[in-house]
């Protein structure tokens, strides 16, 4: 999160001010979700973010609850019917731990087929390999794979591959970090702890056309169409959330909006794996074509020496650096919040540990 907001957010924890500046006599936590000042909070959260994202008129934009794991069967729930009389189809492209879990879930509520699948996870499976199924409701991908650092930089054009189902990417761990091609795509979540705001809140981007196609099974609070109908308010939406990604938003946009925060991004990615491609200890396998600006796993070449590393980062004041249990290692997230300097003390530790220490 970056500071301004954390700062913003304590300052108005007991009083929220609106627009205008003048006192609500609450905290947002206090409000009722119907009330005014959090209908403020709500339509200028959605009006920010359209803008920022330049997300087109014929997408809503919803916020829900459940975090990413839950659209794993939230999106076939929406997506597989309207009949449920013949279970549908969905493809599925796995380049990482996540689009592996989320096939998985939906085997609950359709028939999942792994249309392609990356060796080790490292890379992407070229898209003249991937087999589609004519006929899926759905075609689903991690965008970017938060634990191995696999991310599409460009998003395959499904349409151009012969196939006319929509496009569904767990963005999760990128959102706002890239601007995002549209037209490509027909549902886009993201659990809000990455890059937006508090765990808890959940952003889904869903096209117009795709919300007649629920099963008669799929719950109200997690039924697209109601959402979009209800301007997210089926039930209590996760108001503190929402306001908090609405300060991240303001913030986004002060910094120049999401072109200007991918180029820090480029240059932020650049520097550390230059550094690791350039070191004789430090490596990371995953192909340069595909590597992820935000979520960068590396490993020692000595992995005994990987927890002194852990001590020396601690030392300076670099926190979280070990990397996912099921890989190891050690892993730098360089979410929108991070700044440069973060990661230039970062290479800097890296090749002092590796001069003196290795
Ligand atoms: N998808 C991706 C890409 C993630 O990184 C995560 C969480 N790290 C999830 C899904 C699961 O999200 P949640 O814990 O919010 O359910």
């Amino acid at each position: 999160m970056p500071a301004e907001v954390l700062e913003q957010a304590a300052a108005e924890m007991l009083d929220w001010p609106d627009a205008s500046g003048r006192s609500s006599g609450m905290g947002v936590m206090e409000m009722s979700h119907r009330g005014r000042a959090f209908g403020e909070i709500l339509a200028r959260a959605q009006t920010d973010f359209r803008s920022l994202m330049a997300v087109p008129e014929n997408f809503h934009i919803l916020f829900m609850q459940g975090g990413g794991a839950a659209q794993n069967a939230i999106v076939p729930l929406n997506l597989c019917g309207p009949s449920a009389d013949t279970q549908a189809k969905a493809d599925f492209v796995v380049t990482g731990g996540w689009s592996a879990k989320s096939l998985l879930e939906a085997g609950k509520y359709c028939q999942p087929h792994e249309a392609a699948r990356s060796a080790a996870f490292r890379d992407i499976p070229d898209l003249a390999t991937w087999r589609l199924h004519h006929g899926a409701a759905y075609v689903h991908l991690c965008s970017n794979e938060t634990v191995h650092g696999v991310e599409f930089h460009t998003l395959p054009d499904l349409a151009a591959l012969g196939c006319d189902a929509p496009l569904v990417i767990d963005c999760s761990s990128h959102i706002a970090s890239r601007p995002l091609d549209w037209s490509r795509v027909g549902l886009a979540y993201a659990g809000a702890q990455k890059n937006l705001g508090p765990a808890g809140l959940t952003l889904v981007v869903v096209r117009e056309d795709l919300l007649e196609r629920a099963l008669p099974a799929c719950p109200s609070v997690f039924c697209y169409r109601e959402l979009a109908r209800h301007d997210s308010m089926v039930n209590t939406p996760p108001t503190f959330g929402i306001y908090m990604a609405g300060l991240v938003f303001q913030w986004l946009l002060r910094q120049g909006g999401i072109a200007a925060m991918e180029q820090r991004n480029i240059a932020k990615a650049q520097a550390l794996y230059a550094a690791i491609d350039a070191s004789d200890l430090f490596y990371n396998p995953v192909d340069p074509a595909c590597r992820s600006r935000m979520n960068v796993p590396f490993f020692l070449r000595v992995p005994e020496r990987t927890d002194a590393f852990l001590v020396s980062a601690e030392a300076a004041g670099l926190l979280q650096l070990k990397g996912h249990k099921s890989l190891g290692g050690l892993r730098a997230s360089l979410y929108n919040a991070m700044p440069m300097e973060g990661v230039q003390t970062l290479i800097s530790l890296m090749r002092e540990f590796e001069r003196t220490q290795a």
